[in-house]
């Protein structure tokens, strides 16, 4: 298996997936031209992606998206609410419609099986990602409020997790937003806390080594070794082993996190 994160935060957000012999891209938020070099740069090939997953149609998850499928043709599967949401804005509404697929409850992608999942956040039908191939699982959740019993499953057993971590709630308090910005970030529909995302993953029923990326970090609100620190202490409190049982990886607005 092979994750690579592209690129994640609000400026943009894009995560590559190998498993089997299944090329994914979880969400298209940053140019067509730049997931293209990116790709490159890892030495795969934009027109062997077998398909792009949508997770909700918020402009960082979907900027790239109509370049992408005009210039190469990838099949591109959404949640049919999602869809709307997306073809409703200029900069997505001339996706080709041969590219344009309904994502069912449970699909198939070449030999990786995939899962979409509720998460909680203000879009119109949001989701996050398991993938199995064979014993391997992935599992991808980002813009999300609020952890749910259902997203802890979804996470469970992962070998590999993409997780927010939006921000520090201190640092966003303090922070210059707007009140009704900040309102919404914290809410059960904004975006998840370090302190979330390291209670999460210290309560996660895990599998002996877990990569976690620490995703959608606030370029604003949050500092990747605040991210990481808080993170990271959470877990070695509840007993886990950084570094062994939970190996921790920062991810970026402007270059590419990855694990092969
Ligand atoms: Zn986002
Ligand atoms: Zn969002």
């Amino acid at each position: 298996m092979q994750v690579n994160v592209l690129a994640s935060g609000s400026t943009g957000n894009a995560t590559f997936l190998n498993l089997g012999d299944t090329n994914i891209l979880v969400d298209a938020g940053i140019s067509a031209r730049r997931i293209k070099k990116e790709l490159d740069e890892i030495d795969v090939n934009v027109e062997d992606l077998d398909a792009v997953l949508i997770t909700h149609e918020h402009r960082d998850h979907i900027n790239g998206l109509s370049t992408l499928t005009r210039k190469y043709g990838v099949p591109v599967y959404a949640r049919p609410d999602t869809w709307k949401a997306i073809l409703d804005q200029a900069v997505a509404k001339d996706v080709p419609i041969n590219c344009r697929v309904n994502m069912a409850d449970s699909l198939d992608i070449g030999d990786v099986k995939v899962e979409p999942f509720s998460i909680s956040h203000d879009a119109a039908d949001p989701v996050g990602f398991s993938l199995y191939h064979r014993q391997t699982k992935c599992a991808v959740a980002t813009d999300l409020g609020f952890v749910t019993e259902k997203v802890k499953k979804a996470l469970a057993f992962a070998d590999v997790v993409v997780l927010e971590a939006n921000h520090d709630v201190d640092m966003l308090k303090q922070g210059s937003y707007p009140w009704y910005l900040k309102n919404r970030i914290l809410s059960n529909r904004g975006h998840l806390a370090n302190t979330d995302t390291g209670w999460t993953l210290a309560r996660l029923a895990r599998k002996n080594q877990c990569h976690t990326f620490l995703a959608h970090l606030s370029q604003e609100n949050n500092r990747p070794e605040v991210a990481e620190k808080t993170v990271a202490d959470i877990l070695t409190g509840a007993g886990c082993k950084v570094g062994s049982d939970v190996t921790l990886h920062i991810t970026y607005p402007d270059r590419a996190t990855g694990l092969k």
